[in-house]
């Protein structure tokens, strides 16, 4: 690709200045990754749409990013046009609009101060709404699906209203973090919500707070690196596994990582933490092939133990040509 004819071309579309080889690191919650090809931060959402539609006219390979709090970007970077999503319009309603470059907190705190319930999981969820889309990103159980009424997007370069059923939800997934998902740019939501008293709504986010304050670690992370494991034999099996865990069938993928003993295990400069072995953390001076080795050895001992495939709640993205395929 020549990125520089491209950066030409974008610019006549664009309101800003699209930069070259834009460190990527600076926008990840793990602090790594090397460069994008083409960087460009959008605030307008017919800007998005415009350049989304631009680029999958015209075979240009985009990655949309929020606040990069659930990936892991290669040190090589992204060989893309990076859009880093920062379109953030709101109206807030029992049926709210949202644009989802906005905050997954700041539309939680929105809709509270209306008296809104439904987003109370979403209060220490850091990223924006888009990037909580595309994960079905939940807590305390409850996910962003849940709330979903329809969606604006562009994908394969056609601007469409789809209904929830589009995305193919399901745990921590949809079908936009599977392998050859479609090109798409989520533009911008509905979510249903309930009206309630803003003092209960606020009640339910805080305790949901203090809960979080205690088990997650304050360094940084992308949050839980792999996705808790439903499997109802193995849950059965496993003692010490608290008895709503065991009832319920899941098995939290930190358990399965402190127990193989590797809380403080490291890889350079990533490390599990200590306080919640689901963590990764960034010791200062990790690199992102550092998170990826740390994360292949605990995939690997898992199985050994357990015999438990971990699948990866946290995306590799970019250019990992030069490192072994995971199995
Ligand atoms: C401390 C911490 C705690 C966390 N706790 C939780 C938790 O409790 N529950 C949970 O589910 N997650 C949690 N996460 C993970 C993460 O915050 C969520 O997955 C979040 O929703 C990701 O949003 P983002 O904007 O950072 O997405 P990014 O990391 O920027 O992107 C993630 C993926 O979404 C795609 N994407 C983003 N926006 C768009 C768009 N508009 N259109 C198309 N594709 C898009 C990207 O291309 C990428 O593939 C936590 C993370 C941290 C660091």
């Amino acid at each position: 690709m020549n990125w520089d004819a491209l950066r030409e071309a974008l610019s006549r579309l664009c309101i800003g200045v699209p930069r070259r080889a834009e460190p990527l690191r600076r926008h990840t919650t793990l602090r790594v990754g090397g460069p994008a090809a083409l960087f460009y931060k959008t605030r307008d959402l017919e800007e998005f749409a415009r350049i989304s539609l631009w680029a999958h006219q015209n075979a240009v390979p985009v990655f949309i990013m929020g606040h990069g709090s659930n990936i892991l970007v290669s040190d090589k970077g992204i060989p893309a046009l990076v859009l880093y999503n920062a379109c953030q319009g709101m109206a807030i309603g029992e049926v709210t609009y949202a644009e989802t470059g906005v905050a997954f907190r700041e539309l939680f705190l929105k809709t509270a101060q209306a008296g809104l319930s439904g987003l109370e999981f979403a209060v220490g969820i850091p990223g924006t709404l888009g990037g909580a889309l595309v994960s079905n990103a939940g807590a305390y159980r409850s996910n962003i699906a849940d709330l979903l009424v329809e969606l604006d997007i562009v994908s394969e370069g056609r601007r469409m209203r789809v209904a929830p059923d589009w995305m193919e939800f399901s745990y921590r997934d949809s079908r936009l973090r599977r392998p050859n998902a479609p090109p798409t740019s989520l533009l911008a939501v509905r979510l249903r919500l309930k009206p309630d008293r803003r003092l209960d709504i606020l009640r339910r986010a805080r305790e949901f707070q203090r809960q979080r304050i205690l088990k997650q670690p304050p360094e940084s992370s992308a949050g839980s690196f792999f996705k808790n494991v439903y499997d109802r034999a193995l849950a059965e099996r496993l003692p010490n596994l608290p008895a709503p865990m065991r009832t319920a069938g899941v098995v939290p993928a930190g358990y399965l990582i402190e127990a193989c003993g590797l809380k403080g295990y490291r890889v350079g400069g990533a490390c599990v933490s200590r306080k919640h072995a689901n963590f990764l953390i960034n010791c200062g001076w990790a690199t992102a092939r550092d998170f990826d080795q740390l994360a292949q050895h605990i995939e690997r001992i898992v199985y050994e133990t357990y015999g438990i495939t971990l699948e990866r709640e946290v995306l590799r993205v970019g250019d990992w040509d030069d490192l072994t395929e995971r199995a």
